[in-house]
């Protein structure tokens, strides 16, 4: 299958004031393309694994060489997580879906409360790497942060993710990190988040 950078559903600008054009254009055109650039690099040859999705070679590393493993977790997982990142930004205004929003209440109280519980695993990732929203085997949600770039399959499926790398916010925050999230929900496509939970 063809590795190629997925193109955005809105325009660079389009997050603004949330998030900015330059740090958007960069971080897509420049590390996105950069990750899965070097994902490719790090397969060369492997054609059986090269025809999988990034998604089913991240949850299946037992198949992926020893020698490849590590290019695989920081590259593959760069690939995979700056793909649904994208997904789940949009300048609209969105709501989670009823079935989201009742399974949110069940499992942190609120709407708000799960905000919270997200923001703060998120401010307090210690260096870089992300947040998540995880739906686990048994159609549990929990939240939790992984470092670097590793996708967090070993616990359940994201549906919802944050970058917390300083390339995503540095330019228009600098080091004020909880502003860049408390931001962030400004832009959850909490469409796409609803419909990445139907399907986990
Ligand atoms: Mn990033």
């Amino acid at each position: 299958m063809k590795h190629i950078l997925p193109e955005l559903s809105f325009k660079y600008n389009a997050l603004e004031p949330y998030i900015d054009a330059l740090t958007m254009e960069i971080h897509h055109t420049k590390h996105h393309q950069g990750y899965i650039t070097k994902y490719v690099a790090a397969l060369e040859g492997m054609d059986e694994l090269l025809e999988m999705d990034v998604e089913d070679v991240l949850k299946n590393l037992d198949k992926v060489p020893e020698n490849k493993k590590q290019a695989v977790i920081n590259n593959g997982g760069g690939y995979f997580n700056h793909r649904l990142f994208w997904e789940i930004l949009s300048p609209k205004t969105t709501s989670p879906s009823p079935k989201l929003k009742k399974a949110l209440e069940k499992s942190f109280g609120s709407v708000e409360e799960f905000k919270e519980v997200f923001s703060n695993a998120a401010a307090t990732r210690f260096g870089s790497g992300w947040a998540w929203l995880l739906v686990d085997k048994d159609k549990n949600l929990l939240v939790t942060s992984t470092a670097n770039q590793d996708a967090p399959f070993n616990l359940g499926t994201p549906i919802l993710a944050l970058d917390v790398w300083e390339h995503a916010y540095y330019l228009n925050y600098q080091n004020k990190r909880p502003e860049y999230i408390k931001n962030f929900w400004n832009v959850v496509n909490w469409e796409q988040v609803s419909k990445n939970f139907d399907q986990a």
